[in-house]
């Protein structure tokens, strides 16, 4: 019998959440990895926590906040004032530079050490704003590096990659999960759990995904 590990980059978010549950049921063994990287709402590690506790998996938590002092951005520099929406030639200051190839990488590390090969975060290309480090290639060309860095077989799994925010509602809603999914996690940039702020562009996108769903949901 193989004994299968999973490792989830894990923020306490919705999508993070959803990516658990998902590799509980594909995984004989789960073990949640947050960072604190100098966010402004540290408390997503604290509902993370929680969250990790009521779906009894391992939570590790790895401080890496000199993230936050090697590139600008909104999530973790007080003194900025968030973009609320894309630029139109950039993107916007909620991006953290680098923020994702060091969480894996990190992730891969700390995987390697446990002899764990499988690795999963809830990153996705149709996020709103693009992010360079949420993309496929990204993902691919990284899986490839950790790999050929460390002499191993990791397998970087993206249950999310290619799905919109309505559909990661479905597969929250299938794997059981959907009110703790809409009452435990925080995705808010303002820092408020659940459904949110309702302003900020995430809570935006978590709603008119939420809507959409449940709509569809109604029309079944
Ligand atoms: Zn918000």
């Amino acid at each position: 019998m193989n004994h299968s590990i999973a490792l989830v980059v894990f923020s306490g978010g919705q999508d993070s959440t959803t990516c658990l549950f998902w590799a509980k049921q594909r995984f004989d063994k789960v073990i949640a990895l947050s960072f604190l990287y100098g966010q402004k709402h540290q408390k997503e590690v604290e509902l993370a926590a929680r969250i990790a506790s009521k779906a009894a998996v391992e939570h590790v938590v790895m401080d890496v906040s000199f993230i936050s002092q090697l590139g600008r951005n909104s999530l973790t520099d007080t003194s900025m004032v968030m973009d609320e929406e894309k630029p139109a030639k950039s993107y916007p200051n909620t991006f953290v530079p680098g923020r994702n190839l060091f969480f894996l990488s990190i992730a891969a590390v700390y995987a390697r050490e446990r002899g764990i090969n499988h690795l999963v975060t809830g990153v996705s290309q149709t996020d709103f704003s693009g992010y360079p480090d949420c993309r496929d290639a990204f993902i691919k060309s990284l899986n490839v590096t950790l790999n050929l860095a460390m002499d191993e077989q990791f397998v970087i799994h993206t249950p999310l990659m290619w799905i919109d925010k309505a559909e990661t509602w479905a597969l929250a809603d299938e794997l059981g999960v959907l009110e703790l999914v809409r009452h435990d996690t925080l995705t808010c940039y303002n820092g408020i759990p659940g459904d949110g702020c309702g302003h900020c562009p995430a809570c935006r996108l978590r709603r008119e995904g939420l809507q959409k769903y449940l709509l569809s949901k109604q029309e079944h």
